[in-house]
């Protein structure tokens, strides 16, 4: 008769522990503990990345220092950008809290809405010098307008259609983010405005010198708001 001590003994098993061991304990450790990523990106339970960050928020006022940070950016400075999580923007610019109005939205695009953030930020707030940075690898290079407008009327089934802003050549976007806040009549002549490409792969800015400034540059054709 065999004994489980003959089974363990089995030069089979022996193998089978060998090889199937570490796999084994890899898995079970899993198993209880997570594995530290899938708790961040993939919540479990509806609402469980928002509970987080309120539960984050109780700490951050224990130690809250801001009270008596103004409404003015110290900087007096404004800045359009993308909505892409690989953009801090406060730390890739060096901006303190209280420095800066941020205004960001899908591909850091120039809508109405935009230049509405900007006259606020201008004229009740003080900024005197404007940024719209665009970023490598954006999203919004991934899709035309029509493509997304055919494909959400798809899935929701309802005649809709609205502007995305979708683009395909990233400088060029700048650009024209650029000349549309430049030519908007309510927008002061003297606040600059300059335009930037952040590489997502290096951390850097590459500032698109204005082609009506360097004769180097193509000129584009005319902005069309
Ligand atoms: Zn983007």
């Amino acid at each position: 008769m065999h004994t489980l001590f003959d089974f363990v003994a089995n030069p089979l098993f022996a193998m089978l522990m060998i090889l199937f061991g570490p796999l084994a304990i890899v898995l079970m450790y899993r198993a209880w503990h997570g594995d530290g990523r899938s708790k961040m990106k993939e919540p479990t339970v509806a609402g469980g990345a928002a509970n987080a960050m309120v539960q984050a928020n109780g700490l951050y006022a224990r130690r809250f220092g801001l009270r008596e940070l103004p409404a003015q950016p110290a900087q007096r400075l404004a800045v359009v950008t993308c909505m892409d999580a690989r953009l801090p923007v406060e730390q890739l610019l060096g901006l303190r809290p209280g420095d800066a109005h941020v205004i960001r939205n899908a591909g850091g695009i120039v809508t109405e809405d935009t230049i509405r953030s900007l006259l606020v930020s201008h004229y009740l707030l003080g900024t005197q010098e404007f940024l719209i940075i665009n970023h490598t690898d954006c999203g919004m290079m991934t899709f035309t307008d029509a493509e997304l407008n055919a494909r959400l009327q798809r899935t929701v089934e309802k005649k809709l259609a609205m502007p995305f802003y979708a683009f395909r050549d990233l400088d060029d976007n700048v650009r024209r983010q650029v000349q549309k806040v430049k030519s908007h009549p309510w927008v002061p002549a003297k606040v600059p405005v300059r335009g930037f490409v952040y590489d997502v792969r290096t951390g850097l800015l590459r500032e698109l010198v204005d082609p009506s400034k360097n004769s180097g540059e193509t000129p584009k054709k005319r902005v069309e708001h």
